[in-house]
């Protein structure tokens, strides 16, 4: 067998990349028959006439490629979907690029908008996939820290992380790992500054329905100014129970559509016909599936966070999202990482270290990330296996 040098072949862009942390744990989670609460994905069906409809379609024969920025029905209910929620209204035509899940939403808007040495403004701890992303664009990060307990940011600090090579902002709320939903003063305090010094604010809401205790997602597109400036990307994956589907989105302003289409186009072509279709039966459904999908995560936060509390850990409850960042500080385990090995190899749980949010390992070193998208009895096998840990 030849073998291949990496170090011959390996693009220079590459060589800095680590692998997926929340992906590697599901993979040991089924190597260790761990219960997965890693990766973020629920272990219950998605719903049935979604499912139907998505069977329709291939009977149908919707099975070949759509217009590359996607189908003209599922664009069209996309925009019914912004009026009815947020009274936004949006160009079907102009504004909208579907894609293959909001990862390709956020790939193409960063490769489509950014330049190499454009700085990119994120906040600390993050969703991992989003120093990549900026690294595969050229863009360097500055990273703004999100304070536990409450996960917010001090605004003088947010003020010094922009300077002139600032081109965006990239904002996760409801926030993973956090938890956080970010409020509509925090959002201005974003806004004023992308204002003042002309740049982008690239918002991910793919958990704009799962807020709990009266919070409400605020798109940040919504604000005073912000709709020229704004690149929504979202989902289907977390309202609707479809993580494997991999249909998403992206709005923005038609200039900056024309080129996220392109890269969009030359990267995916496009997002899967049948679950487009099946997309337009979703983003249709009544308002009660969206009020109980929350109250349902609600109730698995609290008992996720009963179990974990009981076993020892300290939980940030969660306004919004589906993840609880527990601090393990009072465990006695070396770190993170020794803590997440321990448990997927010696009690049965997966979960993602915190360092895997951090630019700087050590910050997250006291962390671990649990998902509670798990129906009831996955999260009380959680509880009886954790239960060990304390014994
Ligand atoms: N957002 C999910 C998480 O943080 C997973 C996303 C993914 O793996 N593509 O676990």
């Amino acid at each position: 067998m030849v073998t291949v040098s990496a170090q011959r072949f390996q693009s220079a862009r590459v060589t800095q990349f680590k692998e997926s942390v929340i992906r590697e744990m599901t993979r040991l989670a089924i190597q260790f028959g761990a219960v997965n609460l890693a990766q973020g994905f629920p272990d219950f069906p998605a719903p049935v006439e979604l499912k139907a409809a998505a069977q329709r379609a291939i009977a149908d024969d919707l099975n070949q490629y759509s217009i590359t920025w996607g189908a003209k029905p599922f664009r069209d209910v996309i925009t019914e979907y912004y009026r009815r929620f947020y009274n936004l209204s949006l160009d079907p035509e102009r504004e909208l690029t579907v894609c293959c899940g909001s990862t390709e939403g956020m790939i193409a808007t960063l490769l489509a908008l950014l330049n190499s040495g454009d700085e990119v403004v994120l906040f600390e701890p993050f969703y991992e996939n989003y120093w990549p992303d900026s690294q595969l664009s050229g863009a360097v990060c500055r990273y703004v820290p999100l304070r536990a307990p409450d996960w917010t940011f001090d605004p003088d600090q947010l003020r010094g992380a922009f300077n002139k090579k600032t081109r965006a902002v990239i904002l996760n709320t409801p926030n993973n790992p956090t938890g956080r939903v970010f409020s509509r003063a925090e959002l201005e305090i974003i806004a004023e500054l992308c204002e003042q010094f002309d740049c982008l604010l690239i918002t991910d809401e793919i958990y704009e329905h799962i807020t709990f205790d009266g919070k409400r997602h605020v798109p940040p597109i919504t604000l005073p100014g912000m709709r020229e400036r704004c690149v929504l990307v979202n989902s289907l994956s977390k309202t609707f129970s479809v993580t494997g589907w991999r249909v998403g989105w992206v709005i923005a302003p038609p200039e900056l559509t024309n080129s996220i289409r392109k890269v969009h186009d030359f990267l995916t072509v496009g997002a899967a016909t049948p679950l487009q279709a099946a997309g337009v039966t979703a983003l249709r459904l009544p308002d009660e599936y969206f009020r109980t999908l929350a109250e349902n995560y609600a109730g698995k936060r609290d008992r996720l966070m009963a179990v974990l509390e009981a076993a020892g850990f300290r939980c940030h409850k969660p306004g919004g999202a589906y993840y609880v960042m527990c601090d393990i500080s009072n465990l006695g385990f070396g770190s993170d990482v020794d803590c997440c090995d321990h448990l997927v190899k010696e009690i049965g749980i997966a979960a993602v270290p915190g360092s895997s949010f951090f630019s700087d390992e050590a910050d997250g070193a006291n962390l671990v990330r649990f998902c509670f998208a798990k129906r009831t009895e996955t999260l009380d096998l959680a509880g009886e296996r954790l239960a060990r840990l304390r014994a």
